[in-house]
């Protein structure tokens, strides 16, 4: 059965004809909005870790990191060629030199066919985009940016330390460059409605984006997120709640975008709510289940530019 959403296994597939995985690199990078340029508390949901695991300041180097993945990915996933996913804190956040060399670490082990960068969208500029765009020429090269929510209001509650408008710069800067755009958002961000939620993926379907990705608000350990949810103010979606917003959003979302993630991975030792989170395979069968229920699939509502009726 053909499935309700283009997922990137099926990408990768139809791009080189075999399954190509991802491996996550804790590069060592720091994060503005942790460092004091923009705030030392970051954003409300976020730790200290910044989702790193701490691998580099541990001693192990970019190569390390994947000749070690390598090894298991290979077994467990057959996979065959593998991208650099380079996930932890800012990965751009870095004078150019350094990241080229840690860029050009990745590239160089064996099978790394390319690169996904994770970052922020205030932390790029024309020499960043320019060096991505030498890889793109022989590398499959993707850019992540954390946007969250479309809503200035939000990424203002939430600390984010960017408004809309330094998203919406990013990804012109970054577009006509042979460089995939991946956008992650988060649904059940504290304070926006389901309409808000679907005003961001509206918003999207008009930018030509290249991939996106989903992330469930869950409430972790030593976060200012922690303090909200013990004091009530604020509440977790339903696990029902979540595939719903899924499904909504990504039917607005053209068919030709990627959805790389459809939820969360938090760390069992550091959640707090929902617990559900934890049981990711649960929730994808939750929406894919929810998707042929409600007879929706990505793209149902999506509507071209050229189409939409004039104001
Ligand atoms: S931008 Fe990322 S790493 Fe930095 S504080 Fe926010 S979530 Fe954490």
């Amino acid at each position: 059965m053909e499935k309700p959403y283009y997922d990137l296994n099926t990408y990768f597939k139809n791009i080189f004809g075999h399954r190509v995985h991802k491996i996550s690199i804790d590069a060592g990078m720091s994060c503005p909005n942790r460092d004091g340029r923009l705030s030392t508390s970051g954003c409300i949901y976020c730790n200290q870790k910044g989702s790193g695991t701490g691998r580099f300041h541990k001693g192990f180097s970019v190569t390390d990191q994947l000749e070690n993945a390598k090894v298991y990915v290979r077994k467990r996933f057959k996979a065959q060629k593998f991208i650099a996913y380079f996930q932890s804190f800012t990965n751009t956040y870095a004078p150019i030199d350094h990241l080229k060399r840690l860029y050009d670490e990745a590239l160089a082990v064996e099978d790394v066919i390319g690169l996904a960068i994770g970052t922020r969208p205030d932390c790029v500029d024309e020499d960043i985009l320019n060096l991505l765009q030498g890889y793109a020429k022989n590398f499959l090269i993707w850019i992540e940016y954390g946007l969250q929510s479309a809503h200035d209001e939000t990424l203002s509650l939430i600390n984010r330390g960017h408004n809309f408008k330094a998203f919406k710069d990013a990804v012109e800067a970054t577009q006509k460059r042979g460089i995939h755009i991946c956008v992650h958002v988060i649904l059940g961000l504290p304070g926006e409605t389901r309409t808000q939620m679907l005003e961001t993926a509206k918003i999207l379907s008009r930018m030509e984006i290249n991939g996106l990705k989903f992330h469930l608000l869950y409430v972790i350990k030593g976060t200012e997120m922690e303090k909200w949810h013990h004091e009530g103010t604020y509440t977790c979606l339903t696990m029902q709640e979540y595939a719903d917003l899924v499904c909504e959003f990504l039917s607005y979302v053209p068919k030709t975008v990627v959805v790389q993630r459809l939820t969360s991975d938090p760390h069992p030792g550091e959640l707090i709510a929902p617990s559900w989170a934890l049981h990711k395979e649960s929730i994808r069968s939750l929406i894919r289940q929810t998707f042929g229920v409600r007879d929706l699939y990505q793209g149902k509502w999506f509507q071209p530019v050229s189409e939409k009726p004039k104001l």
